[in-house]
């Protein structure tokens, strides 16, 4: 265990205080023993020879000093003896209260406080050896999961057992910190050249905590992230707060991509840092400002040639990085909680565009699996058609294969009573994921869509070419259509036609357009309005739908 200097020499004052207390306490009964000594020798001859009737009195004075002396003795004694027990509770007490000042009470390792200090001081001790320090920074990749799922008292139990293998884990010298719910961090001197020997660490330490952890019939399965740096990074010496942020970085880095993995600190993932926290930034607000626009991508129907709809793909219009992809967005836009916001006004937005065009034409949106998990998401899509006035039965919802891992009693009640107001719900990127046959056919899809990437290289690559074909079987099987999308030029059309009719879209009906583009080129086509269908927000229409909806 760490301690601390200042606490340390105050430590030291009082404990030579009370031992200078018992030097004297001391002092006194020697002299008193001393005294004891000359006195006594006079004393004690004269005492006896008076006793045995052959001597004169014996001197009061001296006699007095004598039993004085006894009775200091004793007394000095005891006292000494007092002292000396009391400094020892003393010291006993102030250890206990340093030991519980730096220890995590549920792990009984180094806790936030104290890692810094214990830094500091192993780095000071390493470079004297000509060594420097590892900072380990760990952190468990699913402790909530364990925590919501099984019960605090698991998650105790986790967290105890983590630390009681890394603790068995780390060399000679090597300490450990639990320095948040379930972050670790450990401090490790080595020979600055011999830094594989800290990766084999980091990938023991992993080993370590994936095995599972038996509690009575419980089984829990956890993993963790590392993230490592080195006290003598880039050359300079570091202070134990500027190595834990590196670590961190690096433990953030290593979650990012993949967890259950370990990283070294790298400038540069800094940078990346700051990058995707200016985006998270940006993202809130391009949406307070009104940022982000739905492009639309055309649907064909290859059996007559026709455009059926479009796919409305969002994009966000940023003032600093321009036009920027879902594909950047999307994943933040759900992390930092914002994707069903972004979501519904984009939405708003496209339902407002579709109105002016043809009725014949569709308008099919992307839906989040974090948007799925919302009971209320029907009823917020149902909002949204009533108020733009839209018949459900243009609109179509895109959800992804992952949706269907997560409550799937849920997301088929939603898909039922979304189908029940007659919207349609198609399986996007259909083959990227493991959605099972049987999980297919006990969910209402009305449309099955095959992923691009295994469209785009159709004519030159057999495994895509066999996957598209199998798909069509089973749809066909099934009485699904398909859609496929990432057509990009007549080569691949030609190959699709063998397999069967299939609705399609892709770079070769153009690239995805703005509202105003988009428009454009159904004037032309002649499939725009005249008199676009009036929305409920026209003052003269709908009172009685928003009446009805309160
Ligand atoms: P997705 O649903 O698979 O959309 C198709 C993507 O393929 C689009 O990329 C489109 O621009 C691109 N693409 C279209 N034709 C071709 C082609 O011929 N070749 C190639 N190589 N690519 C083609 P985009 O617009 O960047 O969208 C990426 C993904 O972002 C979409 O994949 C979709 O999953 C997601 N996304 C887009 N808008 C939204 C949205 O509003 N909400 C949600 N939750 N996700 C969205
Ligand atoms: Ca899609
Ligand atoms: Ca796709």
């Amino acid at each position: 265990m760490g301690h601390d200097t200042t606490r340390d020499s105050q430590g030291d004052a009082a404990a030579s205080r009370s031992a200078s207390r018992d030097l004297l306490t001391l002092g006194t009964v020697m002299a008193a023993l001393v005294l004891l000594i000359g006195t006594g020798s006079t004393v004690v001859p004269n005492a006896i020879a008076t006793l045995a009737g052959r001597g004169t009195e014996p001197d009061n004075l001296l006699a007095t000093t004598f039993l004085l002396n006894i009775a200091l003795i004793v007394f000095g004694w005891r006292r000494y003896r007092d002292l000396v027990g009391e400094v020892r509770e003393r010291r006993n007490a102030e250890e206990q209260a340093r030991i519980l000042a730096e220890t995590d009470p549920l792990t009984g390792c180094l806790n936030r406080r104290s890692i810094g200090p214990a830094t500091d001081r192993l780095i000071a001790d390493a470079s004297s050896r000509g060594e420097v320090v590892a900072f380990i920074m760990l952190d468990l990749d699913n402790f909530k999961q364990v925590n919501d799922l099984h019960g605090h008292a698991s998650g105790d139990a986790l967290l105890n057992e983590t630390a009681r293998r890394i603790s068995r884990l780390l060399p000679s010298g090597g300490q450990l910190a639990r320095i948040g719910g379930d972050e670790f961090a450990c401090i490790v001197p080595f020979i600055s050249s011999q830094y594989e020997a800290i990766d084999r660490l980091a990938e023991k330490l992993i080993e370590a905590v994936a095995e599972p952890l038996v509690i009575d019939t419980l089984s829990i399965e956890a993993s963790i992230s590392i993230g490592v740096t080195r006290s003598d990074t880039d050359g300079a010496r570091h202070s134990a707060q500027a190595l834990l942020h590196m670590a961190d970085i690096a433990m953030y880095h290593a979650k990012k991509h993949g967890r259950n993995r370990h990283y070294w600190f790298e400038a540069s993932m800094e940078s990346e840092l700051r990058f995707r926290s200016e985006l998270e930034t940006g993202i809130r607000r391009g949406l307070a400002n009104d940022e982000f626009v739905p492009y639309y991508e055309k649907q064909i129907d290859l059996a007559t040639g026709d455009l059926v709809g479009f796919e409305m793909l969002a994009r966000w219009n940023s003032p600093s990085l321009g036009v920027v992809s879902p594909e950047l967005f999307i994943t933040i836009a759900e992390e930092i909680g914002v994707i069903a916001q972004l979501s519904e006004m984009l939405i708003r937005k496209a339902i407002g565009d579709a109105r002016t065009w043809n009725p014949q034409l569709t308008l099919s949106v992307n839906i989040s699996p974090v948007q799925l998990r919302d009971p209320w998401f029907a009823q917020k899509l149902l909002k949204l058609l009533v108020e733009g006035n839209f018949p459900p039965s243009r609109f179509e919802i895109e959800v992804t294969e992952s949706c269907l891992h997560e409550n799937i009693g849920l997301v088929r009640s939603m898909i039922t009573s979304l189908k029940n107001q007659g919207i349609r719900v198609s399986l996007d990127d259909f083959g990227t994921g493991y959605s099972s046959l049987s999980q297919l056919r006990s969910l209402p899809f009305d449309r099955i869509k095959i992923d691009r990437s295994f469209v785009t290289n159709l004519p030159e690559n057999k495994e895509s070419a066999t996957i598209v074909k199998t798909i069509a079987a089973l749809g066909k099987g099934l009485g699904l259509p398909i859609t496929v999308e990432g057509v990009e030029n007549e080569a691949v059309l030609r190959e699709l036609s063998r397999y069967g009719t299939f609705k399609a879209q892709g770079y070769l009906y153009g690239f995805p357009e703005p509202s105003d583009r988009t428009a454009a080129e159904l004037a032309q086509l002649n499939l725009l309005l005249e008199a676009p269908i009036p929305s409920d927000d026209d003052a003269d229409y709908g009172s009685n739908d928003r009446a009805a909806l309160g």
